[in-house]
């Protein structure tokens, strides 16, 4: 780079900074930034657009352009050239703009005078805010060194933008993050609650983002390098010993950490007038916006990692976000882009609500959630980026939605929302202690899932029967080590005391797939919901297991015990996993200790396989289960934690409903206790449908059990079926639509 233009534009930035800091506000001080933009370069124009809503493009301030246009000529995202630089988060820099594709002439502003045209994209964290542009009459193109010069000053100015230092200058620059926002996601978990934002990822702030002294800023930079590479270095020693897996991934991070070409560019930045924050920004904006646009999966990886790397990095030199639990408010709403079933289960039930901008409805964090009647809203795209620490939010799970910074009116008709789901739980509660019995007379049996000590109290307040299905692993993953035998059976005997009786059905380890320990090593499988899962796992390396059904037999002391295992797909499966339980009972006998007064060892029915086993399978099994989230996933082959793919399958598909008829049919021929366990059980059309197919027992989340109750006692199964086989005699795909009118004049 050429010594007369770094100093040029560090002189700029210089001017630039003496601007914002005087007394000017809002569009004034916008003006007088065109304006020193326009002189430094010595061009005739020099405009800033920026987004008046997601799709829309303002001119906000211009010298060059006529006057009048500010704030009256728009376009949209993609239209023009500044609306592709905006779309294409790249440069335009051409000589000749009236021929360029997409040019679009616009009389208010007399633009035609202007022949070359350089667009360069205002943005922050890949996040465009806008578009600076110079023009001039002179057909030429914007040398690489001026282009980089525009790309330094749009990135001040998209910061001060962040900060608000625009405020007042016209609809487009209030202040972002004042004005109330809606998000539009998908559903995860109903219910409404009020809160404040709290980030898991705080969002750093950069304040500074030009210097004058670009030592300083160099040796800061060099410093937070540093303290990077030792922790990295640290984490390296630790992971060595355990996990050499881990540490491969380290060693590829730390080679990253220490790429010359990343740092040669953020020293050029800082001596171009950059802090060292702005320079680490800078960088990471520009890896997201190829991360965007790259189709190549190693090169997203690798820019990934520089997004990380880029965090942390900024969090050293801020000393922004690093005790993530420190600030949590008294409501906290947890934002975040997605979350693992760990992580949410270390900040536990305090958490009001979660909006995420990716998750799924079939993940384990959501199944968390769920648990715990937590209002759950995914898919809610740009939720992190608008979203600030301690902002109010609402979040509306009944609708997918969630609203940021509500106005008056929006929080008084939430408020009045809420009221009502109150009054709906209280009806739910009336009929706690009544049974689920349909008009025909039959009675469905409910009960709850659970995973963690702290759902038990449910037990009694919702009216379950009993636990259908303990999920055992939630324990081992809230833990940073493997649990002892002897913790384990202190909390099943925890778990059989609150459940007082009660039946509850243990399941043993699943592991794999989404749900992955954190003191185990990874297993990188290219396909983890159908790999080295549950109780694959259980039965190859059997010590967890053993461990945790001695643990299971001692915890019952004497009681009655029930357990069952995940992923069974074949007899010969559920007949190894039984010998352990053998086994656990003859050592235990051997030991002296007492046994349970009675055991059922069942399996989980999660594959279509299982379906076909021979009749010996459902001999042998003292129940079955059928987990329908994994089922579906298998049945139609749809990734449960893919929404582009999961929604496209419905529950009530005649195929799918078959496939259960099929499970009745074999259970009831060999008598076989049969249950269905998966989150569909607790949505009351499909818990309808699946009575109606002869299920006698569901197992549901906790809040779910009002609402089915309430449908199921209104309603005469024999005449849910009725309407079921019409659909299908009539060749419906999903029995849905059917049900659903059917339902509308009986409720
Ligand atoms: C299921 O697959 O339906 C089930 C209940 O198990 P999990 O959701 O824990 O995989
Ligand atoms: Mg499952």
């Amino acid at each position: 780079m050429p010594h007369r233009f770094e100093s040029e534009s560090r002189k700029l930035l210089g001017r630039l900074r003496a601007a914002l800091a005087s007394d000017t506000e809002g569009q004034a001080r916008l003006n007088k930034v065109v304006e020193l933009i326009g002189d430094s370069m010595q061009t005739e124009v020099c405009s800033i657009y920026l987004f008046r809503d997601a799709d829309t493009l303002e001119l906000c301030a211009t010298k060059g352009l006529q006057e009048e246009a500010v704030h009256q000529t728009r376009m949209r995202l993609g239209e023009g050239l500044v609306g592709r630089t905006a779309k294409n988060r790249t440069v335009i820099n051409t000589a000749d703009a009236p021929a360029e594709k997409g040019f679009r002439y616009m009389p208010e502003t007399g633009e035609e005078r202007f022949s070359s045209f350089c667009g360069v994209p205002i943005q922050r964290l890949g996040e465009v805010l806008g578009v600076l542009v110079v023009q001039s009459k002179a057909a030429r193109e914007y040398t690489p060194d001026e282009v980089y010069a525009l790309e330094i000053v749009a990135m001040v100015i998209a910061e001060m933008t962040e900060l608000g230092a625009f405020v007042g200058a016209g609809a487009a620059l209030s202040a972002r993050h004042q004005q109330p926002v809606l998000l539009r996601g998908s559903i995860a978990q109903e219910g409404a609650s009020e809160g404040q934002v709290f980030l898991h990822e705080p969002r750093v702030v950069v304040t500074n983002p030009i210097s004058d002294d670009p030592e300083t800023e160099h040796n800061r930079l060099v410093g937070a390098i540093d303290e990077l590479r030792q922790s990295i270095d640290d984490m390296l020693k630790g992971a060595r010993s355990v996990d050499p897996e881990q540490a491969k991934v380290l060693e590829a991070y730390r080679m990253f950490a220490n790429s010359g070409s990343w740092l040669r560019r953020m020293k050029a930045d800082i001596e171009n007038g950059l802090s060292a924050e702005a320079a680490v920004e800078k960088e990471q904006s520009h890896a997201r916006a190829r991360m965007a646009r790259s189709g190549d999966a190693y090169l997203r990886e690798r820019l990934h990692d520089l997004d990380d790397l880029s965090n942390r990095l900024l969090r050293i030199l801020t000393g922004q976000g690093v005790d993530l639990q420190a600030d949590m408010p008294d409501n906290p709403i947890l934002v975040a882009r997605n979350i693992g079933p760990g992580e949410l289960l270390e900040y536990g039930k305090k958490i009001k609500g979660i909006v995420l901008e990716e998750g799924s409805v079939g993940s384990h964090a959501t199944i968390v959630a769920r648990a715990w009647a937590i209002p759950l809203v995914i898919n809610a795209r740009g939720v992190t980026r608008e979203a600030l620490n301690g902002d109010t939010i609402l979040v509306d799970g009944e609708q997918g939605i969630a609203h940021l910074r509500p106005d008056e009116t929006v929080l008084g008709a939430f408020r009045d929302k809420i009221a009502m789901q109150t009054r709906a739980q209280e009806r739910y509660a009336s009929i706690r202690d009544l049974k689920a019995q349909a008009k025909c007379g039959s009675v469905v049996s409910l009960h709850m899932n659970a995973g963690l000590i702290a759902d038990l109290p449910s037990l009694e307040g919702s009216g379950a029967e009993g636990v259908g299905l303990f999920r055992t692993e939630l324990q081992f993953l809230v833990r940073n080590q493997m649990p002892r035998r002897s913790e384990l059976s202190a909390l099943y005997a925890r778990v059989l005391r609150a459940a007082n009786g009660k039946r509850v059905a243990f399941r043993t380890l699943d592991i794999g797939s989404d749900k992955v320990l954190p003191y185990m090593k990874p297993n990188d499988e290219p396909n983890p919901a159908m790999g080295w899962r549950a109780i694959r796992v259980g039965l190859d390396k059997p010590g967890v297991l053993r461990m945790q059904l001695q643990a299971l037999l001692r915890a019952a002391d004497g009681a009655p015990l029930t357990v069952m295992f995940p992923f069974i797909t074949q007899l010969s499966e559920f007949r190894a996993a039984r010998a352990e339980m053998d086994k656990a009972i003859a050592r235990e006998t051997k030991l002296g200790h007492t046994l349970p007064s009675a055991l059922e060892v069942g399996a989980m029915l999660e594959t279509p396989s299982l379906a076909f086993a021979p009749e010996a399978f459902f001999e042998e099994v003292d129940f079955l289960s059928i987990g329908g989230n994994d089922l579906k996933q298998f049945f139609f082959a749809a990734d449960r934690e893919n929404e582009r793919v999961r929604k496209r399958y419905d529950t009530l598909d005649v195929s799918f409903l078959s496939l259960i008829e099929q499970v009745v049919k074999r259970c009831k021929a060999t008598n076989t206790h049969l249950s269905f366990c998966g989150e569909d059980a607790g949505r009351p059309v499909e818990a309808l449908c699946f009575a109606a197919l002869g299920l006698r027992t569901l197992s549901m989340r906790p809040a779910s059990i009002g609402p089915v109750k309430h449908l199921l006692r209104r309603v005469n199964l024999d005449e849910v079926k009725a309407v079921m086989d019409e659909a299908i005699a009539k060749g419906d795909q999903s029995v849905r639509r059917a049900v659903a009118d059917w339902l509308v004049y009986q409720v």
